[in-house]
């Protein structure tokens, strides 16, 4: 009888050592500076609302004093170019520094591990955890790590919407049990994915869902820095006392404590070689640099290096692809402010009225009517002046008045453009519409649409 062999190894729980040293301190701070930004953000106010709100309903994006509407998308779109193209910098430059200290799994992984060591204490404790029994201490434990789990991951799934909702008015709503079906559904999917992805998951999600993970090795380059482990210097690596600790007695200096091993949280040995797996999250040079110090050894065992060094070659930092990819983000970010300091606070569309052609007036003018389209994407309401030009002795009336461009608004204005048909010729022409604001010099819109006159007008009755 054939027996069945299943394909599937279930992985092994990691346990991550804790460690200290410079590189746990740098994570630390960034991960207490990035978490700091996404939870205070919303609630940070700007001219008298949310300093960031994409608020999708009303199809407009507020991010401090600037609003886009989906006429900006480009702006967007540029901005993600820019995050790519540096990106792209950094890991040529640096390897996988984005994974190590900013990249948003890593840093919420360090939040759920950090509730994780409160409640069920260091590594050793929580491996004696697993293995026993369900006591009233393990119940415990593990009970208030789930709560605080799904506490933290509420709140970011609350925080997550509060930057598509006003958060004040969300957070009014969570106390009042007034939330909107939408609103919850967003709330519940994102603090489960945040549970899932830093508090389940945790690595895996690098190993086999990051995209990044994928190609990042494309962007390397045997100049590109590596955490490395220095085999030439460890190896034959084995046990010693620390009394015995002299580098006389025909071993490396490895002592196989395997600490950089448990260290790791995606739990690599990296005395094995550089593995696509590995974050590049230093936990094994601050693990091995603390054996170093009590083995009185110099550090750097395992260490930020390059392939280049590792072969006794020199390492540079300019080279043509980091010239290159310093060169087109210069120009992207040049661009994007230049762009964004130029942009045009007001914006035009012209429409014609759909029913008439044109109108023959009881004192014999033509008429056309035009509906404007005006956006207005600046902060204060912009009192608009109509010019319409392209045929002799127009004249503009407009409804209302004085037309005004709300602010951060679309306003139609209704616009009557009239010519005496001695004047004009027969037919189509095109004419031009300028909104001008009488509050801000510079402040103005143009676009262009065509007046038609019966062809009996005027001499050649043109089309
Ligand atoms: S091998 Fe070292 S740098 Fe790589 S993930 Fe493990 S601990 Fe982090
Ligand atoms: S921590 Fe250092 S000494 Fe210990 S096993 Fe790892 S590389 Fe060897």
């Amino acid at each position: 009888m054939d027996t069945e062999i299943s394909l599937y190894e279930s992985a092994e729980k990691i346990h991550a050592r804790e460690v200290d040293g410079i590189f746990d301190q740098f994570r630390n701070a960034t991960s207490i500076i990035l978490l700091g930004a996404y939870y205070l953000l919303p609630w940070l106010n700007w001219d008298n609302r949310q300093a960031i709100l994409f608020d999708l309903p009303a199809r407009k994006f507020y991010i401090f004093g600037l609003t886009f509407f989906p006429q900006d998308f480009i702006y967007l779109a540029w901005l993600l170019v820019i995050c790519a193209v540096a990106l792209f910098l950094a890991t040529a430059l640096a390897g996988r520094l984005w994974c190590g200290y900013a990249c948003p799994q890593t840093v919420w992984i360090n939040a759920f591990v950090w509730i994780e060591r409160l409640a069920e204490g260091k590594r050793a404790k929580r491996i004696k955890l697993d293995k026993s029994p369900w006591t009233r201490e393990k119940i415990l434990r593990r009970g208030s790590k789930q709560a605080l789990w799904v506490l933290f991951a509420l709140w970011t799934g609350f925080v997550f919407v509060g930057y598509f909702t006003p958060v004040r008015e969300l957070d009014n709503k969570v106390v009042t049990f007034t939330l909107g079906g939408w609103e919850t559904f967003w709330i519940l999917f994102y603090s489960f994915a945040t549970y899932g992805n830093a508090g389940i998951m945790r690595a895996k999600v690098c190993k086999y869902m990051c995209p990044y993970a994928r190609f990042q090795s494309a962007m390397f380059d045997p100049d590109s820095l590596i955490i490395s482990y220095d085999e030439t210097r460890g190896e034959p690596r084995g046990g010693r006392s620390r009394k015995n600790a002299t580098r006389n007695h025909g071993l490396g200096d490895c002592i196989d404590c395997t600490l950089c091993v448990q260290a790791c949280p995606v739990g690599i040995d990296i005395r094995d070689g550089l593995q696509y797996e590995c974050i590049a999250c230093a936990a094994c040079i601050d693990a091995c640099d603390t054996v170093m110090d009590k083995m009185d050894y110099p550090r750097g065992l395992v260490k930020y290096t390059t392939e280049n060094n590792i072969q006794g070659k020199p390492s540079r930092i300019v080279r043509p692809r980091t010239i290159i990819y310093t060169a087109l983000l210069v120009v992207l970010v040049t661009g994007l402010i230049g762009a964004l300091s130029t942009r045009h606070a007001l914006r035009m569309d012209v429409i014609r009225d759909r029913n008439a052609l044109y109108r023959e007036l009881s004192d014999g003018r033509i008429e056309n009517v035009y509906t404007l389209k005006v956006l207005n994407k600046s902060e204060i309401n912009q009192p608009l002046e109509i010019v319409v030009t392209g045929l002799p002795g127009l004249t503009v009336d407009t409804d209302p008045l004085t037309p005004i461009a709300v602010a951060v608004e679309l306003t139609a204005i209704t616009v009557r453009v009239k010519a005496d048909p001695d004047q004009i010729d027969g037919g189509g022409h095109d004419i031009s519409f300028e909104a001008n604001s009488t509050l801000t010099a510079d402040v103005a819109a143009s676009s262009t649409s065509r007046f038609f006159a019966p062809i009996t007008a005027g001499a050649t009755g043109s089309e």
